[in-house]
């Protein structure tokens, strides 16, 4: 039927319908070299995600992302609230170690590595063309669908959603809590049961509807690898030199009086296999994840025609114009650079620090109280963090006439924990220069841990012994 609305030449997303409806998706599964390898990754990666929560390495998970109490432990090592600098090295050597590989290889991270891809296409996807009735050949679903194989596969999906949101939790919960939740009533822990219940909502909307739309339009990652890309980076590429003109293959066409063709015979096949839905012969494109089965597809086609593989390939913009392969160029030096001199940074810092963070803040309120016996007090708060596995006991000290007094010390904290006590340093009015002098007091645990803190009492600007005031 006619319609009002212009039409578009062409498709303008892959995923998107001319009449603006969703177009839906059902990628040809193509067997080759790279869908075995990616596949092994794959299985490898599952395992690993799924034990991470689980392995322990000192005593911790080998990552707890503790949101909650703002703890941060990476292969052994936690990273507590006070470590921000260690957190900011450790982030920003993250994102310029993506910078180079990407750099390097492209989006090597979204089609071989990324969860989504590898629960997408390795679990969901398969289990879908089980259920759909195309069991391992891949292609478009049957044309019928019996409704008891929709609801198998969506309890099947809803099964295993729970499973991986469980696991998802289980990196900012920490394994243990998840299990006491799994295990015990929901009436126990409503709060988690609410949480396990909205992230297993949240896979089933991700891998049963959004889909590809989740690396297309949603994934900043994606978005940044592609910006990324410098006409160098590996990426899989279309060879326009030797497939166009693109034509179909027929005896016709095979002719000596034929026109010369290029080896595309254009049967779509990397297309009806492309996950997102684009054809990699327009050139590199934002929506590519670089999953490798146009490969797969093309070179399937290639061997059955009797044409070399690798028409379409793992190359560079650079080679597939015609130009030699550079590996050497600024980026790819300055990014392992940068990344050397983080690691290092980060290295000295970690290493100097102490079993304990301590903190001297002042307290609110008056900086300074003159008593009547003519000595100066400034009050103040001990922060100290323990940073060891196991509880510690603090006191503190101070010398050099002055003196030390707090009802909370002694303090005990437990591991990884914080404390601020109330503290008072008192010293006489005689050893204060213009209002100021020099302090120093030093903190010990039970353990041999110690460390002095210097700091500066405020008092009086006046002579010694002055009327008693507090400075402003
Ligand atoms: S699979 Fe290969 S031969 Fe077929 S259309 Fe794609 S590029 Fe051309
Ligand atoms: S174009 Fe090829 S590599 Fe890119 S997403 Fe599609 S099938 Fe995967």
């Amino acid at each position: 039927m006619a319609s009002g609305l212009l039409q578009p030449e062409e498709r303008v997303l892959s995923t998107l319908e001319s009449d603006g409806s969703r177009r839906w998706l059902t990628p040809k599964l193509s067997r080759g070299r790279f869908l075995t390898a990616r596949r092994w990754v794959a299985y490898a990666l599952i395992l690993i995600f799924t034990a991470i929560p689980h392995v322990h390495l000192n005593g911790k998970p080998l990552i707890l992302l503790d949101i909650l109490h703002r703890r941060f432990t990476f292969f052994g090592y936690t990273f507590h609230p006070t470590d921000t600098a260690l957190l900011a090295l450790f982030m920003v050597g993250l994102i310029v170690s993506i910078f180079f590989v990407t750099a390097l290889f492209g989006r090597v991270w979204c089609g071989w590595a990324c969860p989504q891809t590898v629960y997408m296409e390795f679990i969901y996807r398969p289990i879908e063309r089980l259920f759909h009735g195309n069991a391992g050949r891949g292609g478009k679903p049957a044309k019928t669908i019996a409704p008891w194989r929709r609801v198998a596969k969506y309890v099947v999906f809803f099964i295993i959603s729970a499973v991986l949101a469980n696991t998802f939790i289980a990196y900012f919960a920490g394994a243990d809590n998840v299990l006491r939740w799994m295990t015990g009533s929901p009436f126990d822990h409503p709060v988690a049961f609410m949480v396990m219940a909205v992230v297993t909502g949240l896979m089933m909307f991700d891998f049963c509807f959004f889909r590809e739309q989740l690396c297309i339009i949603a994934c900043p990652y994606g978005r940044l690898q592609s910006v990324m890309l410098d006409p160098h980076s590996l990426i899989i590429s279309y060879d326009p030199k030797r497939g166009e003109p693109r034509g179909k293959l027929s005896l016709k066409q095979l002719g000596p009086a034929d026109p010369p063709r290029g080896d595309c015979i254009d049967c779509h096949l990397c297309v009806t296999t492309c996950p997102t839905g684009i054809d990699i012969r327009d050139g590199l494109q934002l929506e590519c994840v670089a999953c490798a089965q146009c490969i797969d597809a093309c070179d399937a086609v290639m061997e059955k025609i009797g044409k070399p593989i690798g028409l379409i390939r793992y190359s560079t913009q650079h080679v597939i114009a015609g130009h030699a392969r550079k590996l050497l160029r600024p980026r790819v030096v300055i990014y392992p650079a940068i990344v050397l001199a983080i690691t290092a940074l980060f290295t000295a810092v970690l290493l100097s620090q102490g079993d304990a963070d301590v903190r001297l803040l002042r307290s609110l309120g008056a900086p300074f109280i003159q008593q009547d016996d003519g000595r100066v007090m400034n009050p103040m708060r001990l922060k100290i963090t323990n940073r060891t596995d196991a509880p510690r006991t603090y006191t503190a000290d101070a010398a050099d006439g002055v003196a030390l007094t707090s009802d909370q010390l002694p303090v005990e904290i437990p591991p990884g924990q914080s404390a601020t006590v109330g503290i008072q340093l008192t010293a006489p009015a005689g050893g204060f220069v213009n209002g100021r002098r020099q302090a120093a007091l030093t903190v010990n645990d039970d353990a041999g841990f110690s460390q002095t803190v210097e700091t500066l009492m405020l008092g009086p600007t006046g002579a010694a012994g002055a009327p008693s005031r507090n400075d402003p």
